[in-house]
C-alpha cells in the first residue's frame, strides 16, 4: 500500500510539533490564534497522562481515563492537523522531517518527543523487566500482577511460589515510590479478597534504590519520612542497592546479592528519544538548546527555527528536572519566541514537587516548605485532577478514586491480553 501525507499546503507559516505530550499540547494551545498552520506528529493517536500510569498498572483506573485522542482534544481548532506516524529523521538544513508516512516540511519545528526508559545497557533487565512509561506498559504490568497471583494459586513448589510473590521495584524516584506503595495497598486489602488460598504474608515488595536516599531531588527530611512511611506499609526499602543484572530468575545487585523474582519493574532512569539528524546531545541524550529553547548546532551556532522542549531537551547552563511543569513552561516560551521577534529566555518557575505513597500518605515540597500525610495526599489528588484533560475524564478519575477509597477496592482486575507464553 502506498502512503502519503494529505496535509494541505499552508498559506501562512507551518509549525510542526513532534510529540503530543505535555510540551506538544501546550504549544498547540498557545498557537491557537496565531494564524499559523499547526501539524502535530505523534506515533500514538493519544496524549497520555504519565503521572497516573501507576494507577492503571495497579488496577485503580481504566487506560481510557488517562489516554486522550489528540484529534478529539483539538477538534474545532482551525488550521490544525494531526499525523499519526513515527518521526525517524530531522533535516534542519532542508527544513524537513522524515516520518514513516513520508516527508513533511516546516517553517518552525518544535521537538517535544520526550524520553523513554533507560536500562543503562543491562540487556537481561531490558528483556525481563517492565517499564512504566506508556499505557501499554501499564497494562502489561497490571496483567503481570494478576497472572502472578493466578500462578501462585496453583503452584505447589515453595521456591517457585516465592518468585511470583516477590515484586522488585527498581528506582527510588517518585515513580518507584508511587508504584511500590500502590502494590502494597493491593497486597493489604484487594488481593487477599480475590485469592483467599494465598498466604500474603509471604508476598514481599522490594524497593531497590541505587542512591543514598529516596527522592533525592527532595530535602533529606522528606526522603526519610518517605522511607519510614513505605517501611510502615511493609515495603523492604534498600538504598545504595545498585542493580547489575538479572540471571537465573534473580535480580542481582551490589556484590552478587540476589532476590528471586519473576516480577521486576524498572523505574530507574530515562533517556531522551533520539532522531537521526540531531547530534548535539548532552547527558541522557538530551538535545542541547540555548536559553531560548532553540536547538544548538555542533559548531556552536543555533537553528533559528528549531526548538526542543520538555524531557527531550536540556539547557546546559541550568539543567532542570524532567517533569511536566518544565515541558509546559518551555512550550509557552517556544510559542512566544516563534510568534515574536524579541525573544525571551527561559526561567523555570518551580511550583513545587510531590509524590504519593499510599492511602492518606504523600509528601510535598512547595516554596521550601515540607508537607506530608493527609494534607499532602489531598493536595496531590486535587492537583492531578486539575491537570487531567476534559470534564468526562476528570469525572471518571474522580469517581474511581472515591469508589476505591470508600470501598477499599481496585476494581479493574481482569487480565486482558493476546495469549502469549510468557512464563
Ligand atoms: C510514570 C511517570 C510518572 C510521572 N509523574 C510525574 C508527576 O507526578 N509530575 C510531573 O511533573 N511529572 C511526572 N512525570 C514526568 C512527566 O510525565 C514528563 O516530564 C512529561 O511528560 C514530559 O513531557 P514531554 O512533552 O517532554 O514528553 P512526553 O509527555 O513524554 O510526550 C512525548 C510524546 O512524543 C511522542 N513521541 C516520542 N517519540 C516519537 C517519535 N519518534 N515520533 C513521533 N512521536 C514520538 C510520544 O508518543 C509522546 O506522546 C512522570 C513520568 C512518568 C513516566
Amino acid at each position: 500500500m502506498e502512503y502519503g501525507i494529505n496535509i494541505p499546503e499552508s498559506p501562512g507559516k507551518r509549525v510542526v510539533v513532534i510529540g503530543a505530550g505535555f510540551g506538544g499540547l501546550n504549544v498547540v494551545k498557545g498557537l491557537k490564534n496565531a494564524g499559523m498552520q499547526i501539524v502535530v506528529v505523534d506515533k500514538n493517536n493519544y496524549h497520555q497522562f504519565q503521572p497516573l500510569l501507576y494507577q492503571v498498572a495497579t488496577s485503580g483506573l481504566e487506560p481510557t481515563a488517562i489516554a486522550f485522542p489528540v484529534r478529539g482534544i483539538f477538534k474545532g481548532f482551525k488550521n490544525f492537523h494531526f499525523l499519526m506516524s513515527e518521526v525517524k529523521k530531522i533535516e534542519p538544513t532542508r527544513n524537513v522531517i522524515a516520518t514513516e508516512a513520508g516527508e513533511l516540511s516546516y517553517d518552525f519545528l518544535v521537538i517535544a518527543a520526550g524520553a523513554d526508559t533507560n536500562y543503562f545497557g543491562i540487556e537481561n533487565i531490558r528483556h525481563i523487566s517492565m517499564g512504566l512509561k506508556s499505557v501499554p506498559e501499564a497494562l502489561q504490568l497490571r496483567n503481570r500482577i494478576y497472572k502472578s497471583m493466578e500462578i501462585v494459586s496453583r503452584v505447589v513448589d515453595e521456591k517457585e511460589k516465592e518468585k511470583f510473590l516477590n515484586f522488585v521495584v527498581v528506582g527510588g524516584g517518585a515513580t518507584g515510590i508511587e508504584l511500590a506503595g500502590a502494590v502494597a495497598e493491593l497486597r493489604r486489602k484487594v488481593l487477599p479478597r480475590d485469592f483467599p488460598e494465598i498466604d500474603f504474608s509471604q508476598m514481599k515488595i522490594f524497593l531497590l534504590n541505587a542512591n543514598e536516599r529516596l527522592l533525592d531531588a527532595f530535602q533529606p527530611q522528606t526522603s526519610e519520612k518517605t522511607k519510614k512511611d513505605l517501611q510502615a506499609m511493609g515495603i523492604i526499602v534498600m538504598n545504595n542497592a545498585k542493580v547489575a543484572d538479572y540471571r537465573d530468575d534473580a535480580v542481582i545487585y551490589n556484590n552478587e546479592e540476589r532476590i528471586y523474582t519473576k516480577n521486576v519493574v524498572w523505574a530507574s532512569g530515562i533517556i531522551a528519544n533520539v532522531f537521526d539528524g540531531i547530534d548535539n546531545l548532552g547527558q541522557g541524550k538530551r538535545i542541547i538548546t540555548d536559553k531560548y529553547c532553540r536547538v544548538k548546532r555542533l559548531d556552536g551556532g543555533i537553528y533559528d527555527n528549531l526548538y526542543a522542549i520538555g524531557d527531550i531537551a536540556v539547557i546546559p547552563e541550568y539543567v532542570m528536572p524532567q517533569v511536566a511543569q518544565v515541558a509546559i513552561q518551555q512550550a509557552q516560551l517556544a510559542v512566544y519566541n516563534i510568534t515574536h521577534e524579541d525573544k525571551i529566555m527561559f526561567t523555570y518557575k518551580d511550583k513545587g514537587k510531590m509524590a504519593t505513597i499510599g492511602r492518606n500518605k504523600a509528601v510535598a515540597e512547595i516554596d521550601k516548605k515540607r508537607f506530608s500525610g493527609f494534607f499532602a495526599w489531598f493536595l496531590w489528588l486535587f492537583i492531578h485532577l486539575l491537570y487531567i484533560i476534559g470534564f468526562r475524564s476528570r469525572l471518571e478519575v474522580f469517581s474511581n478514586w472515591v469508589w476505591n477509597y470508600v470501598a477499599r477496592d481496585q476494581p479493574i482486575r481482569s487480565i486482558i491480553e493476546i495469549k502469549r507464553d510468557e512464563t
